[in-house]
């Protein structure tokens, strides 16, 4: 329920009606900007009548969320959210973010050898996979907490951020110290108890994948525990659903992000990668991402595809990284965002 004060309703008249509400046990979610003071009352509100509240003095309107996701939703705040990470880089501004590296870290050299090329080419988040969920569980899972480390250490060196799969709560504490941003897997996209425990137990921002057959609205509401645990800063990828197709891995939904932008106020990045599954793709794709307007795109890349550890076959050359992304800046002409 959103909760708008008359233009000249005064900070005791807030006080009050959100005094009496808490008091009732619900949470209040202060949305204001510099000319009108705006609410979201949080909980199960479907005990309080609009029309009670709009006898508050100061109150102008009571409005129900109509979507099951509230904090989440375009209705309750009206303004894109710009999620900030590190000092110099902003997700859902003015920026076409670009997000690269190995689909999992392998070795200090390997990665070292991608963020420095990355970086020259005009990324400014390093991508890896430390822990990999793996579809068999005889392939590579992934080099653990050394690979977070070889993550950061290397970003550092390029100044770039590091985004990477965190699949249990019981790494929170682990990864904390090495990531800039955390990533939730397709595969744990309804994994609702760490969702809760992300949200509630780091401040950092949150890449939050779409489920592999998972509906707008199911994205959205995994987005919404993540908030209504503590932590707004959710970043949507999507990643392309499974579909009757076969030919591409899966199928990139790309009208996905006009629809999060109709019906959400957060970023969405486009990841091309897993959606195609072939990296003779990936360029025409993230074409296709920055001109639909999405906030930017994650990408895997490496210097020897052939023999990768994983996800090989949709992993772009460096060369061919930088070929892309000299497209996409020829873009930038047209386009509202920079490259
Ligand atoms: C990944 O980014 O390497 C990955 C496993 O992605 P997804 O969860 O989208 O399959
Ligand atoms: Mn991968």
């Amino acid at each position: 329920m959103i909760v708008q004060m008359k233009p000249h309703a005064t900070k005791a008249q807030f006080e009050h009606i959100t005094q009496f509400l808490i008091k009732k046990g619900f949470e209040i979610k202060d949305v204001s900007s510099a000319n009108i003071m705006v609410f979201g009352i949080i909980g199960d509100t479907k005990s309080l009548n609009p029309t009670d509240l709009e006898a508050f003095e100061g109150v102008f309107q009571v409005t129900r969320v109509s979507t099951p996701y509230k904090l989440a939703s375009r209705s309750f705040k009206k303004t894109d959210t710009i999620i900030k990470v590190r000092h110099n880089i902003e997700i859902g501004g003015d920026q076409f973010v670009v997000m690269a590296g190995p689909c999992s870290v392998e070795s200090y050299e390997n990665t070292f050898e991608i963020a420095k090329a990355v970086k020259a080419s005009g990324a400014t988040i390093l991508r890896g996979g430390a822990y990999k969920p793996r579809t068999s569980p005889y392939a590579f899972q992934g080099m653990g907490v050394d690979g977070l480390k070889i993550l950061r250490e290397v970003a550092d060196q390029f100044d770039l951020a590091v985004v990477s799969e965190i699949m249990s709560e019981d790494m929170i504490e682990t990864f904390e110290p090495y990531v800039d941003i955390y990533q939730i897997g397709a595969r744990n996209m309804q994994n609702f108890h760490l969702l809760k425990q992300l949200g509630a137990r780091t401040k950092k921002p949150i890449l939050l994948k779409r489920g592999l057959s998972a509906t707008i609205e199911e994205w959205l509401m995994s987005a919404e525990y993540i908030m209504a645990s503590g932590n707004d800063q959710v970043i949507l990828c999507e990643r392309g659903i499974r579909t009757f197709e076969k030919y591409t891995r899966n199928t990139l939904d790309i009208s996905a992000v006009l629809a999060v932008k109709e019906l959400s106020h957060l970023p969405v990045i486009i990841d091309p990668s897993h959606a195609a599954g072939k990296y003779s793709m990936i360029e025409r794709l993230s074409m296709a991402s920055y001109a639909v307007g999405s906030d930017g795109i994650i990408v895997e890349v490496h210097p020897d595809p052939e023999h990768a550890l994983s996800d090989g076959a949709q992993s772009l050359k460096l060369e061919k990284f930088d070929h892309m992304m000299a497209a996409l800046r020829n873009m930038s002409a047209v386009l509202d965002k920079k490259v």
